[in-house]
Formats: structure tokens, C-alpha cells, sequence
């Protein structure tokens, strides 16, 4: 477990933020106390194109031997500019999000950035080392500050890196002919240690694996190819209780704020609209059914697709699997698409028998991890449909993004109206707790909301209960 050993509120501005970054200065040990070195994370982070929203990933892998142990990520919207030498500032926030949901203690961290290689002696690796109180290196693809000559051509060779007269980090070659790295001690290590480290987690790349590897999977979660990690442990919230109520620590500045503002934000629609009782079908089975007639048509014309299959007895595994193609798409006809409909429904009961006998609760025994993988496999089930069938008829603790979702929360400025579907569900999914009343029943909340008042053409701001100032549009 990664949890700061100092807190503080991240400043929103250049002066509160230098002042900040002397005063932690104070607090930096430029000695080795880092002992045995078992474990080494790296973090990095990524941004969606032209916005502020940004993803962290750690890689904590075995030292020496470089397996990877365990990875985490997380997601969130940057609230301090680009400012070279106040990275921290930018990055530290979801940095430190991603470090807090390691299982594992790292004996060091490496940071792709500087340590005291800075123009006031200390940088992003530095500042995350001070409030982690986890020792930390810097290392760097460029320079930052100070002068250096190259080191020589071997594997290994390093040479000085001077700052105002002073060796505040070093250039190492990690592998022969290519371009050096730049390492500089972070906090409670020192220099000759911190090259020493980095150089042990070079394999045969440039970069050193903890930051190679926290790299890789940033981009993977920033482009969304990254299966959706997803626990199957609960938390009882009935009604959803404001975050103090739940003792939440502060920790950082943008992740209480964004969970602070849905759960405000499902509150208010609970309030106002009062529980949804989603999703409406009578049994599991009813349930999964919807989710699959329900693409691209309106609730009113999947009951009638679902009535007539009740009342041809149809509705059931065995039933639907024995009937033709045919006659099955004549049954859900009102919900349009009917031949491909019923194809996807066949593929999908086809899948359902094969594997779990046409048996639910076989079907909740398993990981949601592997249910999703295997619900994407079948065809004409996409995310969406998915993940409802996994929080609405499995409850399994899946947040489910849909059109009105992307509609509402783009408006508040959460995050661009194009975003990905998984970015916006591991959004919801970090911010919130997990915990599948909850999901159910926001989810619930938001579509009733985007047809009452967000609706397509522009929202009705002032009837509409988030219009009222505390969650301003931007
Ligand atoms: S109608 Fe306006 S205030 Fe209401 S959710 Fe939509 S954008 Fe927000």
C-alpha cells in the first residue's frame, strides 16, 4: 500500500506553487536509505489529444529480476498548466492516484522526470518521493537544467550533469551507442544508488523497465485497449452517502473533487427523480434479453418485442435456442432490426448454453474481468450492451456508459463530448465507489435526466435541477 506519508492541497497557481515547492524542498534527503531493493514502480502519464484529461500508470516489478508484479492506473482531469519545473503540480495528482491503489509497498519508485536535476532543486520524482516517503529517482529521456559532456559509447559509462556548478544528476548510457538517460536522486537516495538502480532495470531498451512498462500501459488506458480491471468485492451504499460520511481522507485535490461532484450530482437526481428501479425486466434472463433488443430503439418497442415472446412462451434459453431464426425475428419485430436482432440473439443464447448451461447463476461464479472479455467475443454485443447485462442482470459492479452519459457530463465539462467509452467509464469507475446499487441506479438517474431536460439539441438549463449553480455548465 502506497499511502502519502504528507499531505497537502495541490495550488492552483505558479506563485502558491513555488512558494509550495521551497517549502517541500526542506524535507528532501539527498542520502541512501533505500536497503534492500526488492521491488521497483514506475510511473508515467499520458493525456487525451488537445484536453486536459490524463491518465497515470504504475508498474511495480521484481528488482533485479524485472517481472512485473502488479500495475495500476488512473484517470482524471489536470488542473494546473504545463509549466516546465512545476510538473508536479500537473502530474503529481494522478500520480499519486494510481500509487495509492498499489497492493505492494515499492522499495523505490522511478519517476519519468527529475529529481533534484531542477531549477530549484526539486522536480517531479523528488516532490512524489516527499509525499510518498518512498525513496525516488528520477529519470529522464532530456534535460532539464545543467550541462553535461556525452558519457562514453558502453553500456553503463556515465558522465556529470552540471547545474550552477554543482553534479545535480547524471547522463548514463543504458545501452551501447544509444542516447543516454538522464538520472537524478529523488528523495532519501543517492546519486551513485540511483544509477546503480536504473541501470539494474535496463533490459535491452533505453529506458528502464518500470517507466518502459508504466509507459506502455499509460497508452493503453489512454487509448481504452486496456481490459477494464474490474474487482468483484462490494460496498453496502443505500442511499449514497456524501464523502465525509465515508471518511474519505484528503488526499489529492482533483480526485476528491471529481468524486465529491458525481456523488453530489447523483444525490441531487435522487432527490429529485427518486429511485429508478431499474433495470425493468422481471428476471435475469428477461434482463439480458432487453439489453440486446434495446440497441437502437426505445424502451416502449423492446416490451413489445418482450411480450410477444412471453406470450409464445418463448422466453427462455431452451426455447429461444430450439426456435428458427426466423420465426424468432418475427416475434421481436417491434423492436426493429429484427433479422439482425435475432442473430445477435441466437449468437448470444448460443454462448449462454455452451458455456454456463443456461444457467445464471453459473454465469455470476465467474470473474467480471472474463465475462466481459467473453461477452465482446459474441457477436453484436459491444461495450454498452455488455456491461449492462453484467450490472443489470449479473450485478456485477460495471458502470454503464451510454449516449446521455457523454451527453450531460461533456456539458458539465468532466470531459470532451468524442471521448472514448472505456475513458469515461473508468472516469466514473475511479471516481466513484465501487459498488453496484450505486451504478445501477446512477445510471438509471442519467438517462431519465437526458430525456426530462439534457436533451440532444440543448439542455433546458433552467428547469433542470444540476442548472442551479452548483454544478455551472462551463
Ligand atoms: S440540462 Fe443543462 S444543467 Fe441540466 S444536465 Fe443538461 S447541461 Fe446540465
Amino acid at each position: 500500500m502506497v499511502e502519502p506519508v504528507l499531505k497537502h492541497r495541490w495550488p492552483e497557481n505558479y506563485k502558491d506553487a513555488v512558494r509550495l515547492q521551497e517549502r517541500l524542498r526542506s524535507r528532501l534527503v539527498i542520502e541512501d536509505r533505500t536497503g534492500e531493493v526488492r521491488i521497483v514502480a514506475g510511473a508515467d502519464v499520458s493525456y487525451d489529444k488537445g484536453s486536459d484529461y490524463y491518465h497515470a500508470a504504475v508498474v511495480a516489478l521484481k528488482f533485479p529480476e524485472m517481472e512485473t508484479i502488479e500495475e495500476t492506473h488512473a484517470s482524471g482531469k489536470a488542473r494546473f498548466p504545463y509549466i516546465p519545473g512545476l510538473l508536479a503540480f500537473r502530474e503529481g495528482p494522478i500520480v499519486i492516484k494510481a500509487l495509492r491503489k498499489l497492493k505492494s509497498r515499492p522499495d523505490v519508485l522511478m519517476i519519468d522526470g527529475h529529481g533534484v536535476a531542477h531549477p530549484r532543486g526539486f522536480g517531479v520524482a523528488s516532490h512524489i518521493g516527499v509525499l510518498t516517503g518512498i525513496p525516488s529517482v528520477g529519470c529522464a529521456k532530456t534535460v532539464l537544467v545543467g550541462e553535461f559532456r556525452g558519457p562514453g559509447t558502453k553500456r553503463g559509462s556515465t558522465s556529470p550533469l552540471i547545474y550552477k556548478n554543482i553534479e545535480v544528476g547524471r547522463a548514463l548510457r543504458t545501452k551501447e551507442k544509444v542516447k543516454p538517460v538522464f538520472v537524478s536522486a529523488g528523495h532519501m537516495i543517492s546519486l551513485d544508488r540511483a544509477c546503480e538502480i536504473a541501470l539494474g532495470c535496463c533490459t535491452k531498451y533505453r529506458l528502464p523497465e518500470p517507466t518502459r512498462r508504466a509507459h506502455i500501459l499509460v497508452n493503453k488506458v489512454r487509448r481504452g485497449t486496456l481490459t477494464t480491471g474490474i474487482s468483484a468485492s462490494r460496498i453496502a451504499l443505500t442511499p449514497c452517502p456524501s464523502p465525509e460520511g465515508r471518511g474519505v481522507k484528503e488526499t489529492c485535490h482533483s480526485e476528491r473533487s471529481e468524486e465529491s461532484a458525481l456523488l453530489n450530482i447523483y444525490n441531487s437526481l435522487l432527490a429529485h427523480y427518486g429511485p429508478q428501479r431499474w433495470w425493468p425486466g422481471e428476471t435475469p434472463f428477461e434482463v439480458m434479453v432487453g439489453a440486446i433488443l434495446t440497441q437502437n430503439t426505445s424502451w416502449t418497442n423492446v416490451e413489445k418485442a418482450i411480450s410477444n415472446l412471453k406470450r409464445s412462451d418463448s422466453l427462455s434459453a431452451e426455447a429461444i435456442n430450439a426456435m428458427p431464426e426466423a420465426r424468432l425475428a418475427e416475434l421481436i419485430k417491434p423492436s426493429g432490426y429484427f433479422n439482425i436482432k435475432a442473430t445477435r440473439l441466437k449468437s448470444f443464447i448460443k454462448y449462454f448454453i455452451e458455456n454456463y448451461g443456461g444457467k445464471i447463476e453459473k454465469m455470476r461464479k465467474r470473474g467480471p474481468a472474463q465475462i466481459r472479455n467473453e461477452l465482446l467475443s459474441v457477436t453484436g454485443i459491444g461495450p454498452e450492451t455488455a456491461d449492462s447485462i453484467m450490472l443489470y442482470a449479473l450485478e456485477m459492479p460495471v458502470f454503464v456508459v451510454d449516449a446521455y452519459t457523454k451527453r450531460i457530463f461533456s456539458r458539465h465539462g468532466f470531459f470532451p463530448p468524442d471521448s472514448d467509452y472505456h475513458v469515461v467509464q473508468r472516469f466514473f469507475m475511479d471516481s466513484l465507489p465501487e459498488d453496484v446499487k450505486l451504478y445501477n441506479e446512477y445510471h438509471a438517474l442519467i438517462v431519465r435526466l437526458a430525456k426530462d431536460r439534457c436533451i440532444k439539441k440543448a439542455g433546458q438549463c433552467e428547469l433542470c435541477i444540476l442548472g442551479g449553480g452548483m454544478h455551472k455548465v462551463q
